[in-house]
């Protein structure tokens, strides 16, 4: 797996409207784009960092993932995300290594990226996302 930097760190928030506030007006960051995945019953904000961004999550449905998250731990912390060059080659990798795999193989994701998620069961409570512009 060749990893070049941390694509985004992604934080599951109960309202993008509100938790945009913080990062705008305190932090001084710009939101850039807000995008809906329906398929993920979620709703996204980024921020650039450097290299990195900010994903906000925020659930547009109480059982979708990120409904179910922010139930039982609260907002917070959610993923992190490193960019590699090929998001299908390296789940594989990972899989081959012994890793529990939340997605066999890379789907598409918000920004256009190719994702895949490791489950944090096999990487020490960390759930981890590969993703690569394909
Ligand atoms: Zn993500």
């Amino acid at each position: 797996m060749n990893i070049s930097h941390i694509e985004h760190i992604g934080i599951a928030v109960k309202s993008i409207e509100e938790s945009k506030k913080y990062y705008e007006e305190v932090l001084g960051l710009k939101c850039y784009s807000v995008e809906e995945v329906t398929e993920q019953k979620v709703k996204t904000a980024f921020f650039q960092v450097g290299d990195t961004k900010i994903e906000l999550l925020e659930s547009t449905s109480p059982d979708g993932p990120i409904g179910k998250f922010i139930e039982k731990k609260g907002e917070g912390m959610h993923h992190l995300a490193f960019a590699v060059n090929n998001a299908n080659e390296a789940l594989q990798d990972a899989g081959s290594k012994g890793v529990q795999l939340i997605d066999k193989a890379s789907r598409n994701g918000a920004e256009g990226l190719k994702i895949g998620f490791l489950h944090p069961k096999s990487t020490h409570g960390v759930l981890t996302e590969l993703c690569s512009k394909e």
